[in-house]
């Protein structure tokens, strides 16, 4: 189902969400990035807003166009909605006859409409969903927020110096995964329903004929966001490749630069590393137990019985990129990266992670997916 939705009438799409008793949420300006916030009215949108990416670099502009989604992305995808950056999994509470009582604390959501979604980061929480276990095992603090998303897409028309999901063939444009998807045009959108509930919703709203024209305009947008990616990995399987040169003079290279920080996991929509802790009260009579994100950079991250097996940058440098784009192939049957550029732009010292596995692979890539 695909219908033209006007721009002075993408109100009522939000109007009909929360009508329908989701929490919309949107990409709104904070603290200069663009990141998700609560939604209720279009003036919210980053309106001309534009985003410049660099290694290393992240700016806003505001041009003088109308358009509500004309910027790349933000340090934020889908992740932090669906995996908390920390939360409590339970509690144990001892009574006052000394028996321990655990509690599960699975979290109260609410149906939540995300507005603005990316292709790049519809694919990255598939790749989520198979580590979590949506729909089969089954984390269920991952899967209720899951289950609570209701996602409009947005094709992405202007891609940073920064993106290259067309190469690893996760966007521009989304093709799966979402409730409703939207081509932003100079006067409206393209929607086009992929669930039952988004072909329910697109039936209510005030939409016209997709016309030839519009159409034209479309695949042209699309072609010109493709031919803006220049960066591209040399394949879409790094495996055999990244293994076969595990003493390539790159890894140190990049490791004399690399802080450790973290930053590029954080951000990264598909990394899912994290780890455990548990807070006990000072009184003994209550403990909760908690996850939170971690890191393969970090040095915790490798402990084992007072050993830390990853004690050098090199070796956790090299540890993220040959399971991100190697081993993640074992275990989820592509790579695990959706081509965001993300971990380029928010690296503080601005290491390419893409210009450094095409420098230790060369042109070894096996370029199916
Ligand atoms: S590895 Fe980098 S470019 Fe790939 S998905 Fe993660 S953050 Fe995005
Ligand atoms: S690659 Fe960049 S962002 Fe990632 S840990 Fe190293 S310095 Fe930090």
């Amino acid at each position: 189902m695909e219908r033209f939705l006007p721009t002075a009438q993408f109100q009522r799409l939000i109007n009909l969400l929360r009508r329908d008793g989701y929490d919309c949420v949107g990409p709104r300006v904070r603290d200069g990035a663009i990141v998700y916030g609560p939604l209720e009215r279009v003036e919210e949108l980053p309106v001309g807003w534009h985003d410049e990416q660099r290694p290393g670099h992240y700016r806003l502009a505001r041009g003088s166009g109308r358009r509500f989604f004309d910027w790349a992305n933000g340090p934020e995808a889908l992740k932090p909605l669906t995996f908390a950056s920390r939360e409590v999994l339970w509690t144990v509470v001892r009574d006052g006859q000394g028996s321990l009582r655990f509690c599960e604390e699975v979290p109260e959501v609410r149906p939540t409409a995300v507005i603005g979604v990316r292709a790049c980061d519809i694919a990255a929480m598939h790749l989520q969903d198979q580590h979590f276990g949506y729909r089969e095992y089954q984390d269920p603090y991952y899967n209720r927020r899951r289950r609570a998303l209701f996602l409009v897409a947005v094709d992405c028309a202007r891609p940073a110096s920064t993106c290259f999901c067309h190469s690893t063939g996760d966007g521009p444009a989304a093709h799966a995964g979402f409730d409703i998807a939207l081509t932003e045009l100079d006067d409206g959108f393209i929607a086009r329903a992929r669930s039952e509930r988004g072909r329910d919703l697109l039936a209510e709203l005030p939409t016209t004929e997709v016309t030839p024209d519009h159409h034209a305009a479309a695949g042209a947008q699309h072609d010109a966001a493709v031919a803006a990616q220049t960066r591209r990995l040399a394949g879409r399987n790094l495996k055999a490749s990244l293994f076969a040169h595990l003493d390539h003079p790159e890894w140190d290279a990049v490791a004399g630069r690399c802080l450790s920080c973290g930053n590029c996991t954080a951000v990264c929509p598909t990394c899912f590393c994290h780890s455990v802790g548990d807070t006990t009260e000072l009184d003994g009579r209550r403990s909760t137990h908690h996850r939170q994100w971690d890191s393969c950079f970090s040095a915790g991250h490798s402990y084992m019985h007072s050993f830390v097996v990853r004690d050098q940058t090199v070796l956790r440098y090299r540890q993220w990129l040959t399971h991100k784009l190697g081993t993640w192939h074992d275990q989820y049957g592509r790579s695990g990266c959706v081509g965001c550029g993300r971990c380029l732009t928010w690296c503080p010292v601005g290491i390419d992670m893409v210009e450094t596995a095409n420098r230790i692979c060369g042109g070894d890539g096996d370029a199916q997916p």
